[in-house]
């Protein structure tokens, strides 16, 4: 069977027996609660009961879907907690930068303020983010023939995502119905405002920051298409398929994904891990201290 299939198999089965796993929880305004760290007490907890720590940083598309799918089931006090949650971001004294068919929106102070590694500035580094969707926003419409998202240009939002332990999160918006597309929405995406927190570029994640940036654009920007299509598709499908283009357009970074649990060392698969939320399995230590990114 070519290899690429097994890998995409793999992912799928993964991925629906980690998105199942929110449906054990308590009451669905309590579980949001907790998911979106709003419980009295309760650290941030937006990742699945399984988890454990350390954990690799993942995708935020998913909750934040569940969330949108449920919202008229929450209590209305829930829902006032939540509705930022849903809302698009509003940033510390906020510049943006319109190029091609994006704008990327950035603090200029404060805590989601861009703070890019040499040799990047902010005005570098903002224009480095806006450039790498555009390639993703050529490919996907040039070299695949996805439809793009419903609205456009589209909105791209730097965040301090590290505590989340999330890459990204692309969330709907609103019904953008068409011929054809009666259930097409329209989405914004937020990113890391610069990658550079540990958790994006040390072991075991190993990644640049510009490399993180790719990936993390190549996936978010694929559930923006999605989105465009029809805003109810399988979640685990959604993820599988945007991890795979994320392999599609940089596979140069994808070869350097080799945290791969022992079973599965003869399949290259490492990168299922970086985006479902669930605890990794230990890193063969071989693999751990020979890894690197070029
Ligand atoms: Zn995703």
């Amino acid at each position: 069977m070519n290899l690429r299939i097994i890998q995409l198999m793999t992912l799928a089965l993964w991925s629906m027996a980690v998105l199942a796993l929110p449906c054990r929880a308590g009451s669905l305004d309590d579980y949001y609660l907790q998911q979106f760290g709003e419980t009295a007490g309760a650290p941030l907890k937006a990742v699945s009961e399984l988890s454990t720590e350390p954990l690799h940083p993942h995708c935020g598309m998913p909750l934040k879907r569940d969330l949108r799918r449920d919202w008229d089931k929450l209590e209305p006090a829930t829902q006032t907690i939540l509705a930022k949650q849903l809302a698009a971001p509003v940033l510390e004294n906020e510049a943006t930068l319109t190029w091609g068919h994006f704008v990327i929106h950035y603090a200029t102070t404060g805590i989601d303020a861009p703070t890019p590694t040499l040799p990047y500035t902010v005005a570098t580094w903002v224009q480095q983010v806006a450039t790498t969707f555009e390639s993703a926003y050529t490919a996907y419409q040039s070299t695949y023939g996805y439809r793009p998202p419903p609205v456009v240009p589209y909105h791209v939002y730097l965040r301090s995502l590290a505590s989340l332990k999330i890459y990204g999160q692309t969330t709907s918006l609103a019904p953008v119905p068409s011929v054809g597309f009666p259930n097409a929405y329209s989405s914004y995406i937020e990113i890391d405002k610069d990658f550079t927190n540990a958790i994006y570029t040390k072991i075991p994640v190993l990644y640049t920051p510009l490399q993180s940036l790719q990936i993390t654009s190549a996936h978010e920007f694929h559930h923006a298409v999605q989105f465009g299509y029809n805003y109810f598709f399988e979640k685990w499908y959604a993820e599988a398929t945007s991890t795979w283009y994320e392999g599609e357009l940089y596979p140069a970074v994808g070869q350097n994904y080799v945290y791969v649990h022992p079973g599965l060392s003869t399949v290259h698969v490492g990168w299922i891990w970086r985006w479902m939320p669930m605890p990794l399995p230990p890193a063969p230590a071989t693999a751990a201290g020979s890894s690197t990114v070029t």
